[in-house]
């Protein structure tokens, strides 16, 4: 938890360290950003002011209601009839007296304020939950916690939105932790940095992060409950350390730092159209992974030969209903055709663990290993008929290829095939044209489809290593767990065997393959994958250029040798030298 802000000295200089997760150097201010639940105050009210406590609960919970009545109507038909009945769920816990009534009561007796009194309430309920033994009806607690949430947003309103735009570029965003789906809010915000307690480097959030291509620090710890509003902060998103208060001379050297980087980066712009050669003049595919259309013009920006990954599941977060099949359409096509006729590659829905939308699906007592990405849409087929026919309708606009993420089994594998017969026969029988000889690829991401590739190179047209997940699961830590993210090793010899065996494999089938996860954007893994046979890397605009550069002054044979020997070294203090003499 926090610790709090009384625990340290006055205006005194303090330093934190975390983990970096996007590049770069910012000195702002912080503004403090609550998750409504973990940050509600407790005061006491005046005798005379309780009943404008109460209505101002009132108030609140009426605007939730009509919020919940206003999702209901918006849900499209095609939407899986859990959304209805999981918005009625919520519906008829706002108007349970348990709900309504009870925090009112407390108000009244405790002289609380109403968040207050709303979390007291909704502790208890939980609790009473908690003693449940048949397991659906335990697991209901989280639609109160849900609902309590609703409210609690509805009462601090204004009070919890991000600062105002003219400040942003000045600003430092401190959470204690942020989702995936509230870091993609950001992406409508210009913010200098931001800064969070929770969350490990590949997490979702961190992802999202290094998309906005601003500094940032994840696992910090205690930065939420130490750092106040305003005060003065540098970011260094390289080496993950938070500078609260700095003097005069370490702002000096830290300004200093931030010109010399972007002195860097401007030299690093006029490599944008230099095609992406080693120096023994093996060609490279530099692609770019993305979460939403807008983000083209940064893949332009950076002179991307294609788009290696389009995390389509970001169209479907921060909404209380799913996108149509004309609105994915749109989305899908306007790729397609700013790429003008270079790959795009649509992942469908990866939706589950730290991605969820609002359906009845609760994530389960392990969501990463839970109903996840294609376990998801096979288990959705309306939802998942939807998405591939907005993506087939797209593909007579461009080159638009299909990749299935979170493939195991072949079942799976032709499971999804038969949803895709079943997208293009009902587009045939409508006369709608698409991409017949669209390409379908799979992600490698579990350590079983890395092992048992057979049935992926025979039945896939291509496949891509998600290198995030492939290492959660091979070495089992959770990615979005800051207290294990010292065990996350994209060099641990059992990855690299893994990495290798599917590239290895994949360059014998003469299948296309790459890289998507965050390897393929780390400068010290470049060489490395380059030696093992990668010629296909896929990560976010910001990182590429510096990729390129490496790409540019890298020699294959010599890497070879030496990729090959990482790969028996099989000790990690034997890697790190070799690492060292492959990237001097
Ligand atoms: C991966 O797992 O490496 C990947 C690219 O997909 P995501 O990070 O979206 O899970
Ligand atoms: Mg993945």
């Amino acid at each position: 938890m926090n610790a709090p802000a009384e625990n340290r000295f006055d205006d005194a200089s303090f330093t934190l360290h975390g983990a970096g997760v996007s590049g770069g150097i910012a000195i702002g201010y912080a503004h403090l950003v609550s998750s409504a639940r973990l940050e509600v105050a407790h005061y006491e009210v005046a005798p005379g002011d309780i009943e404008t406590e109460i209505r101002r609960f009132e108030d609140a919970i009426r605007h939730v209601r009509g919020e919940l009545i206003q999702m209901q109507a918006g849900v499209a038909n095609s939407a899986p009839a859990e959304i209805g009945a999981f918005l009625n769920v919520h519906r008829m816990i706002l108007d349970d007296a348990h709900l309504s009534q009870v925090p009112r009561d407390l108000i009244r007796s405790r002289r609380c304020n109403a968040e207050w009194a709303l979390v007291q309430q909704m502790d208890a309920l939980v609790a009473q939950f908690e003693e449940i033994e048949d397991v659906y009806l335990r697991e209901r607690k989280n639609d109160i916690v849900q609902v309590v949430e609703r409210v609690l947003k509805a009462m601090l309103g204004s009070a919890n939105a991000p600062v105002a735009p003219t400040h942003e570029e000045n600003v430092i965003v401190v959470a204690h932790d942020l989702s995936p789906a509230d870091m993609m809010l950001f992406k409508q915000h210009q913010f200098a940095g931001f800064v969070t307690d929770l969350g490990g480097v590949t997490s979702h959030t961190a992802i999202v992060a290094r998309s906005l291509n601003i500094p940032a620090i994840v696992g910090l710890h205690h930065a939420r409950g130490l750092v106040r509003e305003n005060e003065l902060l540098i970011v260094d998103g390289r080496e993950g350390v938070l500078i609260v208060n700095p003097n005069e001379q370490i702002l000096t050297e830290y300004r200093l730092r931030q010109d010399e980087l972007e002195i860097e980066r401007q030299k690093l712009r006029r490599l944008r159209t230099t095609p992406a050669k080693t120096l023994d003049g093996a060609a490279v595919e530099l692609h770019a992974n993305i979460e939403l259309p807008q983000d083209i013009d940064d893949v332009r920006e950076a002179g991307a030969t294609g788009i290696g990954l389009f995390r389509s599941e970001f169209l479907f977060l921060n909404r209380s209903d799913l996108p149509g099949e004309d609105e994915q359409f749109e989305a899908y096509r306007q790729v397609a055709q700013a790429m003008e006729g270079r790959p795009v590659t649509i992942r469908t829905l990866d939706l589950g663990a730290d991605k969820s939308i609002e359906t009845s699906h609760q994530p389960g007592p392990n969501p990463a290993l839970g109903l996840r990405a294609i376990r998801f849409c096979l288990a959705e087929p309306l939802m998942f008929l939807t998405q591939l026919r907005a993506i087939l309708r797209a593909s007579t606009h461009g080159k638009i290829r299909l990749l299935i993420p979170m493939l195991a089994h072949q079942h799976e594998i032709e499971q999804t095939f038969t949803a895709i017969a079943q997208a293009k026969a009902s587009l045939d029988e409508q006369g709608i044209p698409y991409d017949q000889a669209i390409e379908v690829g799979g992600m490698v991401e579990i350590p079983a489809a890395a092992l048992a590739l057979g049935v992926f190179v025979r039945k896939l047209d291509f496949l891509s290593i998600g290198t995030n997940d492939l290492i959660q699961y091979t070495l089992a830590i959770d990615r979005t767990d800051d207290t294990v993210s010292h065990l996350y090793d994209p060099m641990h010899p059992a990855v690299l065997q893994l990495v290798a065996n599917t590239i290895r494999t994949a360059n014998r089938a003469g299948k296309p393959v790459a890289v998507c996860g965050e390897m393929a954007g780390d400068l010290a893994a470049t060489r490395l994958l380059l030696g093992l046979g990668l010629r296909q890397f896929s990560m976010h605009p910001a990182q590429l250029l510096a990729i390129k550069q490496q790409v540019l002054r890298t020699n294959l044979p010599e890497v070879k040798a030496l990729a090959a020997r990482i790969l028996r070294a099989g000790n990690p203090d034997k890697t790190r030298t070799l690492l060292e003499k492959l990237n001097a």
